[in-house]
């Protein structure tokens, strides 16, 4: 099943989709967000979808909106891909790098990305994330850590080098926050219905090829990430943790940095497709 959130921004409403069928949510949960996770909502759905008691939803021409509420935490890792740390100019780090992305970055799969004003190094990176479904603390084992981890998203890590690198004062998140810069979804698939081990990953600019990898180049894998970051902060339900780029972006001096009506897009096999259109930030009005 793929759990999805439909409605204009601020206004989504939960759905399922199961065997070739949408059906709303609403009978069972507000919102796929922190409660829904902590209350056991994944397996409240699937027990709803057994006795057929949800109600069938037309989403057709509807906006998707990220597949879970505003994280309480996105958690990034970096340079998780050799070559992608190596096009970065960096060695492959020997214990994961953690950072941190404003919560309020994250935006639906197909919205639109804002330029800063004057931004000239906005770069893209497909990550796997995932979505953490119950309390993950000092966790022992990697077997713990899966337990913790309750579904998959693709994520847009979008990422102004500029501000990461140069005016970073020695600290990536600056680089990293920027309104609209995460796109999330179109879908949550539940953990136990995907092996996040060797999924195809990739990216396009204008339907040109840039980044074409597999999870299974992750220096760390997701169990370790979870275990690994358990140690050093407390991961709660309805978190993501965005798990690192492969090779293949503008910051590896191959490819030119985005500009305004260019179009991402970014897959994983089983998890979906996104896109988004860059626009300048300065073209929207605030009401
Ligand atoms: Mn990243």
């Amino acid at each position: 099943m793929e759990l999805l959130r439909i409605g204009p921004v601020g206004r989504e409403r939960p759905v399922v989709r199961a065997g070739g069928r949408t059906y709303s949510l609403e009978s069972i949960a507000g919102d796929i967000d922190r409660g829904f996770f902590a209350a056991g909502g994944i397996r409240r759905v699937r027990e709803a979808l057994a006795a057929g008691t949800l109600a069938p939803v037309d989403i057709d021409g509807e906006r998707i909106g990220a597949p879970i509420a505003r994280p309480g935490a996105v958690v990034c890792i970096g340079q998780n891909y050799a070559a992608h740390a190596a096009e970065s100019g960096s060695e492959p780090p020997t214990e994961p790098i953690l950072f941190f992305k404003h919560p309020n970055t994250v935006v639906g799969p197909f919205d639109d990305v804002r330029i800063p004003p004057g931004a000239r190094a906005v770069d893209w990176e497909v990550e796997l994330g995932v979505v953490i479904g119950a309390p993950a603390r000092y966790l022992p084992t990697r077997e713990a850590a899966l337990a913790c981890v309750a579904g998959y998203v693709v994520s847009n890590d979008v990422s102004e080098r500029d501000y990461q690198l140069v005016r970073s004062g020695g600290q990536w998140s600056k680089g990293k926050s920027s309104e609209t810069f995460n796109p999330l979804g179109p879908v949550l698939v539940p953990a136990d219905e995907i092996d996040p081990r060797g999924l195809r990953i990739w990216s396009r600019i204008d339907g040109e090829p840039r980044q074409d990898s597999s999870t299974a180049d992750m220096i760390f894998d997701v169990a370790e990430l979870v275990r690994h970051l358990s140690q050093f902060l407390v991961l709660e339900p309805g978190d993501l943790v965005n798990t690192g780029t492969p090779q293949g972006v503008a910051l590896s001096g191959r490819f030119p940095y985005l500009a305004g009506g260019e179009v991402m897009e970014l897959g994983i096999d089983g998890l979906g497709v996104q896109q988004q259109r860059l626009v300048p930030a300065d073209a929207v009005v605030n009401a």
